[in-house]
């Protein structure tokens, strides 16, 4: 990609629980742009190591031999792994336990973000993650950062997830633990890029959490 200036991209980071994966696809939808989920990437990636049962030090072995073919399409969740759809296995409890050790890999990060660049292409794309604008896209047009209180975040993911009364301490742990994993690992950690608009979603509803980014990104691309 040779270009000057920013690019046509909405790059939204954060940890999880912030409502982030729902809010960007619907941010996608309202502007006709496409999406791309980067954290489907590494837990499909994640799925292969498990399935190969091989240690996560050779994960990036792992990234080489398999294909991971991803849809941009707002309106579908679609992922494959050399041509096997896994939309629904890289949901697991198992995926998502082992998929921050995973993502710590620095190669393993390379790959993944020379892939979603080829992804990202011309833009007109909102790209979720945790390193999209500090790492896969620094130029991007608008960087936000999702946040939300601790347990609004884990009251969330135990909605998500169909957690009973009694899982949602076990949620609440497993969500610090990756988010605290994510934030203090070496290569790309979460944190707000220089500039980011960081919104606290706390108190906002999905549907006012999408108004102001879009009013946001009619500010900013033409
Ligand atoms: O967004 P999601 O919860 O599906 O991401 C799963 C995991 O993938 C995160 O906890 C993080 O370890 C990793 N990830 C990452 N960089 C990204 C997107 C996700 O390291 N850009």
């Amino acid at each position: 990609m040779t270009h000057f200036g920013p690019v046509d991209v909405i790059a939204i980071d954060g940890p999880s629980g912030t409502g982030k994966s729902s809010v960007a696809r619907a941010v996608a939808r309202e502007l006709g742009w496409r999406y791309l989920d980067t954290g489907a990437m590494y837990r499909a990636l994640t799925w292969a190591v498990l399935r190969a049962q091989a240690p996560v030090s050779e994960a990036a072995e792992v990234a080489r031999r398999i294909s991971v073919s991803i849809g941009t399409d707002s309106s579908a969740e679609d992922i494959a792994v050399d041509g096997e759809h896994v939309e629904a296995e890289i949901r697991s409890p198992e995926v998502t336990a082992a998929v921050s050790a995973v993502s710590a890999v620095p190669q393993v990060r390379s790959l993944l973000v020379e892939a979603q660049r080829s992804l990202i292409g011309d833009g007109q794309i909102v790209v979720e993650g945790r390193d999209i604008a500090t790492v896969v896209v620094p130029d991007a047009r608008l960087k936000i950062y999702l946040t939300a209180d601790a347990d609004v975040r884990a009251a969330r993911r135990a909605r998500e997830v169909g957690a009973q009364a009694a899982e949602v301490a076990e949620v609440a742990n497993a969500l610090r633990r990756r988010d605290g994993f994510d934030s203090s690992r070496e290569a790309s950690p979460l944190r707000p890029a220089l500039h980011a608009v960081v919104v606290d979603t706390s108190a906002m509803s999905q549907s006012e959490v999408v108004e102001h980014i879009v009013s946001l990104a009619r500010l900013v691309v033409s």
